[in-house]
């Protein structure tokens, strides 16, 4: 059974990959990750050992989230803040939408957020006349082409600087340049503007502490201490799993997640907010509200074999090391978290009815499962996930069929040598009578972009065995 998004995924996928041009970007932007992640590695005493610790915060966090959330909730509320528990998409959007419309919202400005990229808050709010701006760079750029983000932590990756000059020029009108400062000269200038007439900030939250009941927020650009601070409404979203038990984990996962996302030792800001602005303070906003998402959480929760996938702190590492990530790029997986975690964490977020096929874009080759900080199994997920698949009747009867005389084949050596005598004979045969039709139709998948191995006269074990004599 071939689903609308299994289908659309081949055909993207089909394109990307015999795209050259954008394999390159692609390469050098994830290289470039991957070489500035090996160099942070380095600095830290024992990488390994600081990967181990973050695991065991967020298993800690995940597996008591009961608890830690309720006591968040406690924190926040006794620093006179606002929580609000949104079990789906659609409860979180009309919180929002309400508060806006209520508190005489036109304009927000939202620093990068990956969550409410997946609740789809942008176009909700757009629908009742507020104007939303995006403040991260690349979030601003991909907002500018109307696209959504590449790629969970850079999300304009797919793009080259004459690509962005062109669209500036286009957009922002006046700018004619593709020198990189000015370019961020001229988003600096449009920003500003919307960073000092908006009425609300909008921000995701890297983790939630409950000890503390602050919210932590890393950037790069500094846009996520003016989205909170500026506006007189500051509205934090985040997963239920962003939150730890203590101030000090941040100590390892600060560093941690900044290694493995982008190389570097310490994210430029970090920022930890603890409510609305208090009597006696210079800023910060009259109001703050923190929403809960679960969206399909609590259920993910329940799984005891896949449960860890909540542990991810959203590097993106594991898009980097990936193969299929690097050929097919973020958009063809046509969902809002790609790549290994995309994979697995979808089929859960979305059903596995629809989305089973990105269990299958991966080769299983363990990249991802090495470089997460947070040492999450993601290939055996995936495998898992194409189990969960098979057993739900989404594997189509050829590929079923396929299985079961697999299955048969190698379970006696005799039927296995057997079997491949006749699949050589039969593949030699078929192509040297040039015949083929349907039957050879798999293999010209395979072999459209690639050259078809010589099918040899004689099986391995009679090879070696003419080679190094029976034994
Ligand atoms: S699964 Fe691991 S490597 Fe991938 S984004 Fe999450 S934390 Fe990073």
């Amino acid at each position: 059974m071939t689903t609308a998004p299994a289908a659309e995924f081949l055909r993207r996928a089909a394109e990307k990959a015999s795209d050259l041009d954008h394999r390159q970007i692609i390469r050098r932007g994830t290289d470039s990750y991957d070489a500035a992640a090996a160099r942070g590695q380095a600095r830290f005493s024992d990488w390994q050992a600081a990967r181990e610790r973050c695991q065991r915060v967020k298993w800690e966090a995940v597996n008591h989230l009961d608890r830690y959330l309720l006591e968040f909730e406690q924190r926040v509320k006794e620093h006179g803040g606002h929580v609000f528990w949104a079990e789906t998409a659609e409860d979180a959007r009309k919180y929002i939408a309400d508060l806006a419309t209520s508190r005489g919202v036109r304009k927000i400005v939202k620093s990068k957020s990956m969550v409410t990229e997946e609740i789809h808050l942008n176009s909700a709010l757009e629908k009742l006349g507020i104007e939303v701006f995006e403040t991260d760079l690349g979030e601003f750029i991909v907002q500018l082409r109307n696209e959504p983000p590449y790629h969970i932590v850079t999300p304009a990756m797919h793009l080259t600087r004459g690509q962005i000059a062109a669209l500036f020029k286009e957009k922002l009108g006046g700018i004619d340049t593709d020198d990189p400062q000015k370019l961020v000269a001229a988003a600096r200038v449009a920003l500003r503007r919307a960073f000092f007439s908006a009425e609300m900030g909008i921000s995701g939250a890297n983790f939630l502490v409950a000890d503390s009941g602050m919210i932590s927020i890393t950037t790069n650009e500094g846009n996520g201490r003016l989205c909170t601070t500026l506006p007189r409404i500051h509205v934090a979203l985040a997963g239920i799993e962003k939150v730890i038990p203590h101030l000090q984990d941040l100590a390892v996962l600060w560093p941690t997640l900044a290694t493995a996302g982008t190389g570097q030792a310490i994210t430029s800001y970090n920022t930890l907010i603890g409510g609305p602005r208090r009597p006696g303070e210079a800023d910060g906003p009259e109001e703050f509200h923190v929403v809960l998402v679960d969206n399909g959480r609590s259920e993910l929760l329940t799984d005891a074999e896949q449960r860890e996938v909540l542990h991810c702190i959203r590097c993106g590492a594991c898009l980097n090391a990936c193969p299929v990530f690097r050929n097919v790029g973020g958009h063809t997986y046509g969902t809002t978290y790609q790549g290994p975690i995309g994979s697995v964490l979808t089929t859960h977020l979305r059903g596995m009815s629809e989305f089973y096929h990105l269990s299958y874009a991966s080769s299983l080759c363990g990249a991802c499962t090495e470089v997460c900080p947070v040492k999450i199994e993601l290939h055996h997920h995936l495998l898992q996930n194409r189990r969960n698949s098979v057993a739900a009747g989404n594997a189509r009867l050829r590929e079923r069929l396929a299985f079961k005389i697999w299955r048969w084949t190698v379970m006696d050596a005799g039927r296995f040598r057997l079997m491949g005598w006749f699949a050589r004979k039969t593949l030699r045969t078929v192509h040297s009578l040039g015949l083929g039709g349907s039957f050879l139709d798999p293999m010209r998948q395979w072999t459209k972009y690639r050259a078809a191995p010589q099918i040899p006269r004689d099986s391995f074990r009679a090879l070696w065995e003419k080679k190094n004599g029976a034994n």
